[in-house]
């Protein structure tokens, strides 16, 4: 089996993660999962999965863990069997560290290493200038401050779990597009032996 490199992206709704991940998966033959995405296809399918997850996207609230983790474990096995792709951007998983274990689990029986966890780091004030300006459902100011609140308990910890593991990198999120992609390159080529 080939190995395959796993790329994390973590930080507040509006730092920029989906962004990044297109411009990152084109420059590094990377698979791109966004969790969010997917959802949003998903509820607008109507599918089984749709269904379960609308309510909790529409208020802002994190589906749970369990139908999250299928996902990826799913998302994880097809990638593996496409010879082409060298490795994945995760971006919008995981958000708890339930998540984040599962993961660990199922990397360990596959030939996956998670290469870097980058956080990307925003001033709250300027997330919430990016995000009404983007028009979503769940872009609306109540649902924001949701958002933003379910990040910090529930997400946040995760900065520690993968600081612990040594995995963590910081980026300035409050820079161009095109800035913040360089300090993405600059971290992971230092990690790169
Ligand atoms: P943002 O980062 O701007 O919040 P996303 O598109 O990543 O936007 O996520 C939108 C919504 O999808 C979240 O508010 C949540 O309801 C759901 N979601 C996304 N990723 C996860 C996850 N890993 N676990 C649980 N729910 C998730």
């Amino acid at each position: 089996m080939k190995s395959l490199e796993v790329l994390i992206f973590l930080g507040p709704p509006g730092s920029g993660k989906g962004t990044q991940a297109e411009i990152l998966t084109a420059k590094l033959n990377f698979s791109h999962l966004s969790v969010g995405d997917l959802l949003r296809e998903n509820i607008k399918n109507k599918t089984v999965l749709g269904k379960l997850a609308a309510r909790y996207v529409s208020s802002g609230e994190l589906v749970p863990d369990e139908l999250i983790i299928d996902l990826m474990d799913s998302y994880i096995m097809n990638i593996k069997n496409q010879k082409e792709i060298s490795g994945i951007i995760l971006d919008g998983f995981p958000r708890t560290i339930n998540q984040a274990i599962a993961l660990e689990n199922k990397i360990k029986q596959l030939d996956v290493n998670i290469k870097s966890v980058l956080n990307l780091d925003i001033p709250d004030q300027k997330i919430l200038n990016r995000l009404s300006g983007r028009g979503r459902e769940d872009d609306k100011p109540e649902l924001i401050k949701n958002r933003l609140e379910v990040y910090r308990n529930q997400t946040e910890p995760l900065l520690e779990f993968y600081n612990d593991r040594s995995l963590l990198d910081s980026i300035n999120g409050d820079q161009s597009e095109a800035d913040v992609s360089s300090s993405i390159i600059n971290a992971i080529k230092a990690e790169v032996a």
